[in-house]
């Protein structure tokens, strides 16, 4: 494909924090589609930022699935892991324009002050004594953006509550920094990911703006709910992918995306399955909702 003529390229973000479950399944099929539907590129990149959540084996497990899912990227996969030069010139590149402050404070502290810094926070230089955080400095701003499933968003972010930090203390990198860093670099259109991520929405648009660069557009899907209600996730245990299912895996995603496979293709191969999706994908009949039930 030549790059000249692209004016759509997507991502699938997974973290390496356990195996894919139904719900990253379905906000990975929803990213594909989308991209293929638009004659676009679609890519891979595994957010593995933070070594103490991640799970040994887990990136090698998603990509695995990917694959019997019929999801193919199109460029080399990208791993976050290596990317701390560009983590860090971003870093750079912001302090010098003046977004940054060096932050001493506990989450814990902040609340029990109501958000008040302590007076060792500083802009411009960390106290040599105290270990730190990076923060970014939010601005009271209200943040819109046309959302391609739910319309109009708006988020008010004010500088109390939303300082977000962009490197952490122990060093690593926060996912609000490498996200905005990677999708920039990585040229990225258009992202579809689930609506848990909308609240980080305004903090990626001021990032976009402290840098002076536009934002790509934004779909953000339901996510999958269990019969608890609770959102399906590694942490409360959401069942992995069964590879050996994937005919009918990608038959309850496409379901939830609300888009009606034919008779003809009930239990077809996975590749038929997704040769049909492509062709008949359309973002506007996905639930406008935050969360859906799924299985
Ligand atoms: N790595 C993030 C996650 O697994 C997703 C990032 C994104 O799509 O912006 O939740």
């Amino acid at each position: 494909m030549s790059h000249l003529n692209i004016t759509y390229r997507g991502r699938f973000a997974p973290s390496p924090t356990g195996p894919l479950h139904f719900g990253s399944l379905v906000a990975a099929l929803a990213s594909f589609l989308d991209a293929r539907k638009n004659k676009g590129e679609w890519l891979v990149r595994i957010e593995d930022i933070d070594p103490l959540r991640e799970v040994p084996g887990a990136s090698s497990n998603i990509l695995r699935t990917l694959e019997h899912h019929q999801l193919f990227w199109d460029e080399p996969i990208r791993y976050q892991s290596s990317r701390s030069s560009a983590y860090e010139s971003l870093i750079e590149k912001l302090r010098v324009g003046g977004f940054t402050y060096y932050c001493p404070c506990s989450r814990k502290t902040l609340i029990a002050n109501n958000g008040s810094h302590s007076p060792e926070c500083n802009p411009d230089t960390p106290s040599p004594s105290t270990s730190f955080a990076i923060r970014f400095h939010t601005q009271d701003h209200l943040y819109s953006w046309s959302d391609l499933l739910l319309g109009q968003q708006s988020f008010l972010t004010t500088k109390q509550a939303d300082e977000f930090v962009i490197k952490r203390k122990e060093g690593f990198y926060a996912y609000q920094l490498a996200v905005v860093c990677d999708d920039i670099d990585q040229r990225i259109t258009h992202i579809v990911r689930g609506s848990d991520l909308l609240d980080s929405t305004p903090s990626q648009l001021a990032l976009y703006d402290a840098l002076d660069i536009p934002p790509p557009q934004f779909a953000h899907i339901p996510v999958i709910s269990n019969s608890e209600g609770q959102k399906l996730s590694k942490q409360n245990r959401a069942p992995s992918i069964s590879n050996a299912l994937a005919s009918q895996n990608l038959q309850q995603a496409l379901a939830a995306l609300k888009q009606p496979l034919p008779e003809t293709l009930i239990n077809a191969p996975a590749n038929e399955i997704m040769a049909w999706a492509i062709e008949n994908w359309s973002l506007d009949q996905v639930p406008k909702r935050h969360s859906i039930q799924g299985r």
